[in-house]
Order: structure tokens, then C-alpha cells, then sequence
């Protein structure tokens, strides 16, 4: 009989905010190491202090998890649980191991309180962390701590001691700003008699300054990187190797893989520096597993009511691949849009023509020449096949013996009134022979 006990970890968020990306982190390594091992992982809602808890973070930390795709296998809510300290901590208190103290109120100084207190055996006591190895604390200096502020109101560490022991948690994994509380939290496991879960303290995730994650730096809630469009797939993925890698190579990871290579002998040490760009990097590489269809599909529906752009899209793929190429996220998208970086695709440019000009050349018969050159080589390629290809094949030989520059720039901004903007033959591809045509004349008749 196999005589080993499940796996089983924990998540232990109190509802005080929105889910923090370094939550999320312990959340998915908790997960990992229980799915890798055919175990399970529990969601603890830590809402004990009321003044601090509010239903819509609860909400959004579930919902969070569930869009990042870790599936828990129970939930719990430490409110709904007081019964369950109250009668350990009578246990406690019958058995010796802690004591009813009457004490004048911490408030004021006419009130009295019996608060429970834990019997500190004072010793030096030692515990061992995956990451850090040996940690060893002399319990003297924290005396005889107060477990309850009363008979019937336990304190944090008392309820999380008794949750994770009879929610047979095995593995306890989460921030390094607990470390300093596990010595107390095992003292408490100690008298009730428990058996130590394996304690793994996770390095925190870091600002680029090396200091703190902040909302002054940066984005820290999971929602505000949905809200921009980021993947779940690439988050999981970046926040994967924040702190874990799986000791080769690999980058790219779905969440399948994550779980067979997932270990907890390749946890890293010290802080990781959270980089967006590293992230918005794995939201390309993530997107470019999604079926081109299905992502073409959404590209669209964030571009709602932009006519132009649509339409220009739904003519050219290579239109598509230049704006999924060019933004990370449709935040970024939305925002280029917003300030007309695409406004060429909605309406006739205003062209100037100093910027059609290849390095300003002052030759307006240069210019005149080769502009008439381009409508004529553009002209003959039919109406019904004219894409990228077929463009740029009608051009390319012109525009090596001229020197590239001086044709390809003024074609492209004659289609689209930028200095910066799409190669010409997207441009084209997406505007249509047409509408091609009519703008590249425009810029010619700006040389009559
Ligand atoms: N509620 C704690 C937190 O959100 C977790 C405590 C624990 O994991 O033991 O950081």
C-alpha cells in the first residue's frame, strides 16, 4: 500500500485587493507542484479582518485564477471556520499547552481582556526552507505570544496553523515575508500536536529598481494586465520562469509542460526583477500559437467601429501579421489607433512634399519622373490579384536600379502621409489597387 500522503498546497490570499501578480506566482507554483504530483490545491480565503476584506476582491481573485487557469480543487473561507479554531484553541488552553491571560485592554486602560497566550518552551528551533536550506530561531524572543484575543476570537496565526493542518496541507508555499512568521506558526503546530508541512518561502517579485513591486512602478494587479490584453497563457508562462527555470533552455512553455518539468529543486534564490518587456515579448510568442484565424478574429473585434481599418484588414493578411508584428498588446493597438497612427486606412492622407522627398532630394523632376514610373508599373498588375506579392514584384526591379529609398519612400508615404507607417506593399495590399492608384496621383500632381 502506497503509504505517502497527497499532495496538497495552499493559496492563503486575504480579499484586501485585487490579485497581485506575486499571489498569482505562488498560486501557480503551488498548483504546478500538486498537479505534478497528482495532487491537489486549495484556495483559502483569508477574510478574518473584516475592516479589511471586501467581496470584490474575493471575486476578483477567484476570477483571476480561474482566467489564468489554475483550477482549484476546494475552496475555503476562514470566516466561515471560527467554530473550527475556537474549539482547537479550547484544546489548547485545556491541555496546558496555552493560558487564559487577564490583561488591561490595549486600548484602554480600564478595560480588561482575556487573551490567550501560547506557552513558549523557549528554544531554539529549527526549520528548513527548500530555497534557503536550515533556518534556526530562538523562540525566547517572542515570550509567551498572544494566540486569541479572546476565548472565541483566534488570531491569524493560530487559524492558519490549525486550517493547514486539518486541511492536510503538505507543502506550504508562499512569500519570503513569511519566513520571519514560521517560527511562530510552528511553535503553534508544535503544541497542538501537528505535523510540520515542507516549507518553501518564494524570493519576492522585484520593480526594476530592485525595490519593492509598487503601483507607483508599474501595474501589481492580474486584472490590469487583462484589461490590456495581455494572454493568460503568457503570463503564466513569464511568471513561470520568474523565479523557476526548468534548467535548460527553454522559454516557451504552456501550462501542460509547466506542470510535467515543474520542480522545487530549480527555485531560484534571490529576487526576480519583474521586466513588462520580457512579458510583452512572451505575449507575441504566445499569440503566435493561437490559430490564425481565431487571433485574426479578435484583432478585429478590438478594432470595433474603425472602419477603414477593417476594411483594410479584411483585404490584406499582411496587414494583419504588420499590426500583431508591431504591438504586444491591444492596449498598445488601441492607443496607436486612438492617436491616428492608422488614420491612412480611414481617410485620403494630406501629403507634403517634403516628406515625400527621399532625403529631402530637391529634384522635383526626379521626383515627377519617378512617381510616374511607379503609377505605371503599379498600373499593370490586375485589380483582382493585388497583393503584396504581386506589387511588390511589379516595383522591386525598379526600385534597385533607381537605389531603394528613392522609390520606395515617396510610394510609401504617398499612400500614407507618414514618415513612419507600413512598407509600401502592405500599404497597397490594404488600400486596395484603386484607392493605390488615386493617392499615388495625388502625390504626382503635386510635381505638375
Ligand atoms: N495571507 C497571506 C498572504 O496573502 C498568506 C499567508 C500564508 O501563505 O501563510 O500573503
Amino acid at each position: 500500500m502506497n503509504t505517502e500522503k497527497k499532495v496538497r498546497t495552499r493559496i492563503a490570499p486575504s480579499p484586501s485587493g485585487y490579485l497581485h501578480i506575486g499571489t498569482a506566482r505562488t498560486s501557480l507554483f503551488c498548483y504546478l507542484y500538486a498537479k505534478k504530483l497528482k495532487g491537489e490545491f486549495i484556495v483559502r480565503i483569508e477574510d478574518t479582518d473584516k475592516s479589511r476584506t471586501e467581496k470584490k476582491y474575493e471575486d476578483d481573485i477567484l476570477d483571476g485564477l480561474e482566467w489564468l487557469g489554475l483550477k482549484y480543487d476546494e475552496l475555503y473561507r476562514q470566516s466561515e471556520r471560527t467554530d473550527v479554531y475556537v474549539k482547537k484553541l479550547q484544546e489548547l488552553v485545556e491541555s496546558d499547552k496555552a493560558y487564559i491571560s487577564k490583561e488591561k485592554a490595549k486600548d484602554d486602560d480600564v478595560r480588561e481582556v482575556e487573551v490567550v497566550r501560547l506557552r513558549n518552551p523557549n528554544t531554539m528551533l529549527t526549520f528548513t526552507d527548500t530555497i534557503r536550506g536550515e533556518i534556526t530561531f530562538d523562540t525566547t524572543e517572542l515570550g509567551d505570544f498572544v494566540i486569541a484575543r479572546s476565548k472565541t476570537d483566534p488570531l491569524y496565526h493560530f487559524a492558519v496553523v490549525v486550517d493547514d493542518a486539518l486541511m492536510d496541507i503538505t507543502h506550504v508555499i508562499r512569500g519570503d515575508d513569511h519566513i520571519s512568521n514560521t517560527p511562530r506558526q510552528i511553535l503553534i503546530l508544535e503544541a497542538c500536536g501537528f505535523e510540520r508541512p515542507q516549507y518553501t518561502h518564494l524570493p519576492m517579485i522585484l520593480a526594476p529598481d530592485r525595490s519593492k513591486m509598487s503601483k507607483r512602478k508599474g501595474a501589481v494587479a492580474v486584472t490590469e494586465y487583462r484589461a490590456q490584453g495581455f494572454l493568460p497563457s503568457a503570463i503564466i508562462n513569464y511568471l513561470a520562469l520568474l523565479g523557476w527555470n526548468g534548467g535548460t533552455e527553454k522559454e516557451i512553455y504552456s501550462m501542460e509542460e509547466l506542470v510535467q518539468d515543474f520542480s522545487l529543486d530549480h527555485l531560484q534564490k534571490s529576487g526576480a526583477v519583474f521586466d513588462i518587456e520580457k512579458l510583452k515579448w512572451f505575449n507575441k510568442e504566445h499569440r503566435k500559437l493561437i490559430p490564425k484565424e481565431s487571433l485574426t478574429r479578435d484583432l478585429k473585434a478590438q478594432l470595433e467601429g474603425n472602419t477603414g481599418i477593417l476594411e483594410a484588414l479584411e483585404r490584406s493578411p499582411k496587414a494583419v501579421e504588420d499590426l500583431l508584428e508591431r504591438f504586444s498588446t491591444w492596449a498598445e493597438l488601441k492607443e496607436a489607433v486612438a492617436t491616428g497612427e492608422y488614420d491612412f486606412y480611414e481617410k485620403l492622407p494630406v501629403l507634403e512634399k517634403d516628406m515625400l522627398a527621399w532625403k529631402k532630394d530637391p529634384n522635383p523632376e526626379r521626383m515627377k519622373d519617378r512617381l510616374h514610373k511607379i503609377l505605371e508599373l503599379i498600373g499593370s498588375v490586375d485589380t483582382t490579384t493585388f497583393t503584396y506579392e504581386n506589387v511588390k514584384g511589379a516595383v522591386w526591379a525598379y526600385a534597385e536600379t533607381e537605389g531603394k529609398g528613392g522609390v520606395l519612400w515617396p510610394m510609401r508615404v504617398a499612400l500614407s502621409g507618414k514618415e513612419r507607417s507600413p512598407d509600401p506593399f502592405i500599404l497597397a495590399e490594404a488600400l486596395g489597387k484603386e484607392e493605390t492608384i488615386t493617392r499615388l496621383n495625388e502625390a504626382y500632381t503635386l510635381y505638375l
